[in-house]
């Protein structure tokens, strides 16, 4: 008999929880607010109160249940099942999460970085199905990605490979980015930046869509998108800019990894074309010819359940 997992989605806002078989099919799924401002435990005890509620409406327990797995937005240490940090959950710092869940339910428990579980997924279930070395990224409030090299994830000496974001980008005087230093991939090109960038243009006097659709609140990336699929030139030079700065920054990953595909997913990917168009233009013109002919980019199949499937397959991996 197939036995469930239970896959867990740790964002800042909500944690999504689902039950998932063995091939992938999520047959239920609930989410519980994150609530950070509460403390952990506070989350800790929302989590747990969810796994009893899932567990009595599909009429599981826990020997049912192989594994549950954690994805976390932030440095996690998965040999010891600990969350070191997450810069958008304050209070997450050195919460053994892992232990904490094993106690209550007597069922293996693993965490691991949330990009790196919707790589999984995407790996085993979606854009990825098939591949040996596959680089996927996510493009939101930052940019993170999940590599897989010769079919195993990739989790580096000290947990903290992927950080596909802080590729440098320039030496001196680049933008500040979010870890500190400056001239990041990430401070050229994210949600953020398309939203500074917009703002520039406005500014400068630029006469655009998107400040009228704003409608004097906060642009956000979906309107600038809008605005662009609307026909706003500077829209579409925004989105141009932005998949020029990923694809330059996903050359030199190419050049060093030389995978058959790059799964592109996160919010601002909702753009489609808009930013993937740029981005392969630019990575087939500057990645080396053999590795920049042999990858593909494609969009992320999964969409918000790639995390979640792919912290439910963390208990085999
Ligand atoms: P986070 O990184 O915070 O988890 P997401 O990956 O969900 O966030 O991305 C959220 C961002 O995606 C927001 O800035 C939002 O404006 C942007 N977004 C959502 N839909 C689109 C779209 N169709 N085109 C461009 N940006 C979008």
């Amino acid at each position: 008999m197939t036995k469930n997992r239970i896959g867990i989605d740790v964002g800042g806002t909500n944690v999504k929880i689902a039950l998932v078989t063995s091939d992938g099919k999520i047959t239920y799924s609930n989410s519980v607010p994150t609530r950070a401002e509460m403390g952990y435990e506070y989350t800790v005890n929302n989590i747990k109160q969810a796994i009893y509620d899932l567990m009595k409406e599909t009429k599981t327990s826990s020997k049912d249940i192989q594994g549950i797995g954690f994805g976390f937005p932030g440095q996690v240490d998965y040999k010891a099942g600990v969350v070191r940090n997450a810069p958008n959950i304050p209070g997450w710092v050195d919460v053994p999460i892992a232990q904490m869940i094993e106690s209550e339910f007597h069922i293996p428990t693993r965490v691991d970085n949330d990009v790196r579980c919707a790589a999984l997924g995407e790996l085993n279930f979606g854009a990825g199905k098939g591949c040996e070395n596959l680089i996927c990224i996510t493009v939101g409030t930052g940019i993170g990605s999940g590599l897989i090299v010769n079919g195993k994830l990739v989790r580096g000496a000290s947990n903290a490979a992927g950080e596909i974001g802080h590729i440098k980008l320039q030496i001196h005087d680049g933008p500040i980015c979010g870890c500190g230093d400056t001239g990041c991939l990430e401070a050229f090109a994210s949600g953020p930046s398309i939203v500074a960038m917009a703002e520039e243009y406005i500014k400068g006097g630029k006469s655009t869509k998107f400040r009228e659709m704003a409608n004097g609140g906060a642009i956000t990336p979906y309107i600038v998108c809008e605005a662009a699929k609307a026909g706003d030139p500077v829209a579409k030079r925004i989105f141009t800019i932005t998949g020029e700065y990923i694809g330059i920054g996903m050359a030199s990953v190419v050049n060093l990894l030389n995978p058959e595909r790059i799964i592109v997913g996160g919010g601002v990917a909702d753009s489609g074309d808009l930013l993937l168009a740029p981005l392969k233009e630019t990575l087939k013109k500057r990645a080396m010819k053999s590795a920049g002919e042999t990858v593909e980019v494609v969009p992320a199949q999964l969409g918000n359940t790639a995390g979640v499937i792919g912290a439910s397959l963390l208990i085999e991996s």
